[in-house]
């Protein structure tokens, strides 16, 4: 038995579609990305979408277009990927971290209020596992103070908050195709806006800050001539992969409902057991469930842990709070102290849960957690 924590899921269809763009006139900066860019607005609610190279070079460029420089504070999760805030560093700015709230273990509205300074322009909510944050209360205290809003939705393709769709409801909102999230394109990111300054600075960063816009160009010389006008990147996706990023959006709908039905079934068998505490359902949002992250009993994670991945169970711990991490130790976090985000790390777990699970193997991690506890 050999069960990861997550995986992709390519059928015959994907590859078909990889393989047509193979053999077409366009391997990058083709129709494929632009029909990827259209799936996902369209999916999503949002006007504008832009496709990456990965969900990191997403962050990185929403970060940028919100305008971050150096001296700037945002405030994002201590309980998310390093790439969330490691962002806000890419432009300079400074990353200051909320604690979570105990019951959902998304971003503390409450402590956001705390954290804000005269320096703060962003906050860079993150939908952990899929449950979407409060965007209510976060949008009402970004109104208050200005701020812009980043959803780094890398968890929650397809979730949705109060009867939207995540990626149309704040200032921008980034997703990650990475194998392990609900759809793949291997490696490959997206940023939805419905704003078009925004929209326009993330084409420029995509691409070296060069444009062949004669609106935005100070001179035209012909017809080779284009300009840089900012300092961009080469944060390109290929065809290629836009072309299995388009097949994927059509099974989305599919992925999302089996991951739900999963992550029922955890949360019915699990939450029988005593000493396992099963993640919260939120009303008023459905989650896209990238993850099922348990609590197990206090002082037995390891021996659980190890006891799983020996019986072939590849549970994983998402996460590591950011700031404890070395990098961000030696770089004036060693103050650093979120309660609720450390106390969730002591016992989490995250449970296989990915759509080709099948029910046996499901039943066989239940099963196998029920014995080791
Ligand atoms: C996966 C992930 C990212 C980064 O995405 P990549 O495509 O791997 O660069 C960022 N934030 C969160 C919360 C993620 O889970």
């Amino acid at each position: 038995m050999n069960i990861p924590y997550g995986r992709q899921y390519i059928d015959d269809e994907d590859i078909q579609e990889v393989v047509n763009i193979l053999r077409s006139d366009f391997l990058t900066t083709g129709p494929a990305v632009k029909n990827f860019e259209k799936a996902v607005a369209d999916y999503t609610g949002a006007r504008y979408a832009v496709a990456v190279s990965n969900g990191t070079a997403a962050l990185h460029a929403a970060c940028y277009a919100a305008g971050i420089r150096t001296g700037d504070e945002v405030i994002t999760t201590a309980v998310t990927f390093a790439a969330s805030a490691n962002c806000i560093l890419y432009c300079g700015g400074k990353p200051v971290f909320a604690d979570i709230k105990k019951d959902t273990y998304n971003i503390d509205p409450e402590d956001i209020r705390q954290k804000i300074t005269a320096k703060t322009k962003a906050i860079i909510a993150v939908h952990y596992t899929g449950q979407p944050c409060e965007m209510d209360e976060i949008h009402k205290i970004a109104k208050e103070h200005n701020l812009l809003v980043i959803e780094d939705a890398a968890h929650a393709l397809g979730a949705d908050y109060k009867g939207k769709k995540i990626g149309a409801v704040s200032d921008m909102s980034t997703f990650s195709f990475h194998p392990v999230k609900h759809i793949t394109t291997g490696e490959g990111g997206m940023i939805t806006t419905d704003d078009n300054e925004l929209y326009q600075r993330l084409l420029l960063f995509r691409n070296h800050g060069i444009t062949r816009n004669e609106a935005l160009m100070s001179e035209n010389e012909g017809g080779w001539y284009y300009q840089q006008l900012k300092l961009g990147y080469n944060y390109r996706i290929t065809d290629i992969q836009c072309a299995l990023g388009i097949s994927q959006m059509k099974k989305l709908d599919r992925f999302v409902a089996r991951r739900r039905i999963l992550a029922q079934r955890y949360s019915d068998e699990l939450g029988k057991i005593d000493g396992i505490t099963c993640p919260l359902q939120k009303k008023g949002c459905s989650s896209s469930w990238h993850l099922y992250v348990i609590q197990t009993p206090n002082g037995r994670r390891r021996e659980i842990y190890d006891k799983l991945q020996a019986a072939g169970i590849q549970v994983n711990v998402h996460y590591i709070p950011v700031y404890k991490h070395p990098y961000y130790q030696s770089h004036g976090y060693d103050n650093v102290y979120c309660e609720q985000a450390e106390e969730l790390y002591k016992n989490i777990l995250s449970l296989p849960l990915y759509y080709s699970l099948q029910d046996e193997q499901q039943e066989y991690v239940i099963e196998t957690l029920k014995k080791i506890i």
